[in-house]
């Protein structure tokens, strides 16, 4: 992996998901600080070559601690739940949005490269496939306003005040220490019915399709986006393929040679029905290239 050296790094949300996977890619060769609440990441999946401050991104105090000399941020915290953001709206947006625009403000007095963990939740309900970063946003839920709103900020951090900051649009990241949740916790549930010999519950017909992208290319493109990519800009981040949800549970019932069948629920309100990205700027501007398969990556993960 392409990771960056030398350098003295923040990593928001390093406690968590993919935050945790990508310090340990960087503690190797820079000096890293996670800032982290533990309001979902674990203490024990932080690198014990990083700092740890546990601590609240919307605190700006703990936030001017956390940045004091570092000059790369990779900005992983957030309220990840959807449901949490219809539920609690102005909550929601503290994290995410609030948070989001005071540490532009720490990194542009830092003169810190900002790379910014932003969604595919961002378009809402596409309206061509594959999505290109320039398509229209119709987010249908606070949590991916919120994600569209940091992601302009982080443009405009760079056409107002020069800031090197770099959106990254991830797709449905999945692999190890990923938990339920509305992106990829499907996987995780589909291998919990299978390795139960429960059925395999599919909401609808099972024709959604989504663009599962494994945690280590995540991982790899933020590592890219340290150096590379025209600052302002973001970048769709998945595979550029897709899957329907229906195949994805054949493919769970085929690598775990359970018993489980198959059987369609209703359909969830507001899922959306197609999601596939064009990572051809990634490719072309980051250099970015996938190299997991959800085929081949599925038997590791049970
Ligand atoms: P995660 O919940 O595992 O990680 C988020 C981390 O942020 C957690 O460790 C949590 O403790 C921390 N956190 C939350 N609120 C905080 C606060 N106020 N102060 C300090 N820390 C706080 O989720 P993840 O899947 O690793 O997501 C990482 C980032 O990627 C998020 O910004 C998320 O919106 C984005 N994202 C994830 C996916 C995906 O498929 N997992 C898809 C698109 C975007």
């Amino acid at each position: 992996m392409n990771t960056p050296t030398g350098r003295s790094i923040l990593v928001t949300g390093g406690a968590g998901f993919i935050g945790s996977h990508l310090v340990e890619a960087l503690a190797d060769d820079n000096e890293v600080v996670v800032l982290d609440d533990l309001s979902g990441g674990r203490r024990e999946w932080v690198d014990d070559r990083a700092t740890l401050i546990e601590g609240d991104v919307r605190e700006d105090q703990t936030v001017a601690d956390a940045v004091d000399g570092v000059d790369l941020i990779f900005h992983q915290a957030a309220n990840v739940s959807v449901e949490r953001s219809i539920d609690s709206p102005v909550d929601s947006h503290e994290t995410n949005v609030d948070a989001t625009l005071c540490l532009l403000e720490h990194a542009r007095r830092e003169n810190a490269r900002f790379v910014f963990a932003s969604s595919a939740a961002i378009y809402g309900d596409p309206e061509t496939m594959p999505i290109e970063e320039a398509d229209s946003k119709h987010p249908s839920s606070p949590y991916g306003l919120e994600k569209h709103t940091a992601d302009e900020y982080c443009r405009l951090y760079h056409e107002l005040y020069g800031v090197e900051t770099v959106a990254l649009r991830y797709f449905n990241v999945y692999g190890p220490r990923q938990r339920g949740g509305q992106y990829s916790g499907v996987i995780d549930v589909f291998l919990d019915q299978a390795v139960r010999d429960e059925d395999i519950t599919v909401h609808g017909d099972g024709n959604q399709t989504r663009d599962f992208v494994h945690v280590n290319d995540v991982v790899a493109a933020n590592c890219l986006a340290a150096t590379n990519g025209t600052p302002g800009e973001a970048y769709n981040v998945g595979t550029g393929e897709s899957i329907r949800i229906v195949e994805l549970a054949q493919l769970v019932q085929e690598t775990t040679e359970t018993t489980s069948d198959i059987t369609h629920t209703a359909a969830r309100d507001g899922d959306i029905d197609r999601s596939r990205p064009s990572i051809e700027k990634a490719r072309t501007d980051l250099g970015y290239r996938p190299s997991r398969s959800l085929e081949n990556e599925l038997s590791s993960l049970r």
